[in-house]
């Protein structure tokens, strides 16, 4: 199972999504998959070009537009695992109403943000992950605007599974997309991934100082969405590990009346030709 393909990333060297590409690779190949049953679809950004960095089906779509792609190859093929990726402003500035209707409608794929709270491909403006105050040729004189708290945001949608890693523990990274990939429906997993070009707050050093592993908590239940949101709201959103997770709900497809469980890609469109007329003739 070689999820390495011979493309060398162009990422700056100590980026942090070198690790997220890593964890891909590591949690397709642990949960037993093959290079043509996982498809990566991503968005715009440094991040975005993950999708040509792993040996599987993949599409670098457009600005904020990861999801309804993926989306549309899940429906298609249901027996495809599918994840979607990009960067915190792809999915959380241009791409945030895909993602909320993506977490609500909880169809079964996996969307992995690389959130670095810059943009980095466009050499570093405020994203809406920037802390408050955080100066960059956007925002010279620092932010004025509330960071957004999109986990926050995804318990309040109904997400039935929230996650949140660092690009240091490859560890906890790859267990946490394994369990997403798993996931009967839409697992958001947020992976803070260090900007070492433009972002000189948010680095290795001050994420290792302020996030707090939920391993470590004695207690912590990711059954219970009130603590999960909770906690979020206590910390400041500076959880890594399974932070919440609803095994409950069924995910869309498998809600969708009469939704064929053989994958619509591999289906005979079976029309005859007077058929097909019949049907463009309708579209005219
Ligand atoms: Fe990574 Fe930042 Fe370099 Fe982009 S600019 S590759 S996000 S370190």
């Amino acid at each position: 199972k070689e999820f390495r393909n011979k493309i060398k990333p162009n990422w700056c060297p100590g980026c942090g999504d070198f690790s997220v590409q890593a964890a891909i690779q590591r949690a397709a190949a642990n949960v037993g998959l093959e290079p043509e049953d996982l498809a990566v679809i991503s968005g715009i950004g440094c991040s975005g070009r993950i999708s040509g960095y792993i040996n599987a089906y993949g599409l670098h779509g457009i600005h904020g537009r990861a999801l309804p792609i993926a989306q549309g190859v899940k429906l298609a093929n249901r027996d495809l695992t599918v994840i979607a990726s990009g960067g915190d402003g792809d999915g959380f500035a241009i791409g945030m109403g895909h993602t909320v209707h993506a977490i609500r409608r909880n169809i079964n794929i996996t969307y992995i943000v690389m959130d670095n709270q810059i943009y980095g491909l466009t050499k570093g403006q405020t994203s809406p992950r920037s802390g408050e105050g955080f100066k960059t040729k956007s925002t010279p004189e620092g932010s004025i605007e509330s960071t957004l708290s999109p986990l926050e945001v995804a318990l309040a949608a109904g997400a039935t599974f929230v996650a949140q890693s660092f690009s240091s523990d490859l560890k906890q990274l790859t267990s946490l997309i394994e369990q997403g990939i798993q996931h009967e429906g839409f697992s958001l997993i947020n992976v803070f991934s260090p900007c070492v070009t433009f972002n000189k707050v948010n680095t290795y050093d001050w994420f290792k100082d302020n996030i707090i592993n939920l391993d470590t908590v004695e207690g912590y239940d990711p059954t219970n969405r009130l603590a999960a949101m909770t906690k979020l709201m206590e910390t400041g959103s500076m959880i890594t590990g399974l932070i919440y997770q609803n095994k409950e709900k069924k995910s869309y497809e498998n809600l969708v009346h009469g939704f064929s469980q053989e994958p619509l890609a591999h289906q005979s469109l079976a029309l005859s030709q007077a058929d097909f007329d019949n049907l463009v003739a309708e579209f005219r």
